[in-house]
């Protein structure tokens, strides 16, 4: 856990992002029960999502760690990245990954398909990880955050972690006692979004995080100026984000600031190898000063 002093506040930041260099933050925590799953229990990973996802670059790991081949499932890839593989994509498929491009305009239909055909040895994992196999690695990281309350003697807290399918936040929310806020953005979609996502999870879901939303909905991974403009911030004051996520979690905190309970604590679910191609994009777009 790391002092962050960023604005005129002190926070919090959970360093999941140090926990493991292969497995990208919340991702470590997704994958935990497969990461001690015996070798021989699978031979192949199914998955899908983008070509830059985070959760398909530590998928990666875990299947060449244990052997398994790892077929991977996305949208038509454009020619220059076919032709030269950068950033998540490059190292995943160094690590072994197949892709295979499926047509956008029944890609969740294919998709479909290839979860009902799999089980027995080829294991099928959701876009983002977005999957029960999520929760006893995410409860391990509330009990960690309650251990750390304790030794500080921290009776209130806000928890805060942006979502993309909101598996962790959702998890988080599960374990974590009432007295402890969790507050987290949609980073994919908007309210409604989340909000079927974590009834997807968990049907008879009775709790849920708290949504900030200030800033309103964003196209995922799209550029956009005020973005990097606090991701630099955030940097230039010690810690290193990822640029897709982080942004809009930390504009929402500023924005929420007076009305958020104290201290709060930022877990930083890593992401970070995922910038190198985040700012081709900003820099394609003409939005970096450098
Ligand atoms: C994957 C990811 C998220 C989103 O996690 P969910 O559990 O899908 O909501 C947030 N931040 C970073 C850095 C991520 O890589």
């Amino acid at each position: 856990m790391d002092d962050f002093r960023f604005g005129d506040r002190l926070f919090f930041v959970k360093r999941d992002d140090l926990t493991d260099p292969r497995y990208s933050g919340n991702k470590f925590r997704k994958l935990t029960s497969l990461l001690t799953t015996p070798p021989n229990r699978y031979s192949t990973i199914v998955s899908y999502g983008g070509t830059q996802s985070n959760a398909m670059l530590s998928i990666a790991f875990l299947a060449q760690a244990k052997g398994w081949d790892f077929h991977y499932y996305c949208k038509t890839i454009p020619a220059w990245l076919k032709a030269e593989p950068i950033g998540n994509l490059k190292v995943a498929l160094d690590l072994g990954m197949r892709v295979h491009e499926l047509s956008p305009s029944d890609f969740y239909e294919r998709v479909e398909t290839l979860r009902k055909i799999s089980g027995g040895d080829a294991l099928f994992v959701p876009q983002g990880g977005a999957d029960p196999i999520a929760e006893s690695g995410v409860k391990i990281l509330a009990e960690e955050i309650l251990a750390w309350c304790e030794e500080k003697g921290v009776e209130q807290l806000t928890v805060a972690t942006p979502s993309g399918t909101g598996t962790t936040a959702y998890y988080l929310r599960k374990y974590l006692p009432r007295r402890i806020t969790v507050v987290t953005t949609p980073v994919v979609g908007d309210e409604a979004t989340l909000l079927n996502q974590w009834k997807r999870l968990e049907p008879d879901a009775t709790c849920y995080p708290e949504i900030l939303n200030a800033t309103g909905k964003w196209p995922f991974a799209k550029p956009k100026l005020e973005y990097y403009a606090i991701w630099k911030r955030l940097k230039e004051a010690g810690i290193e984000f990822d640029l897709i996520y982080a942004p809009k979690m930390w504009l929402e905190i500023l924005e929420a600031n007076e009305t958020l309970i104290s201290p709060i604590l930022y877990v930083h679910s890593g992401g970070v190898s995922g910038n190198t191609s985040q700012l081709e994009n900003y820099r394609y777009r003409g939005l970096l000063d450098g």
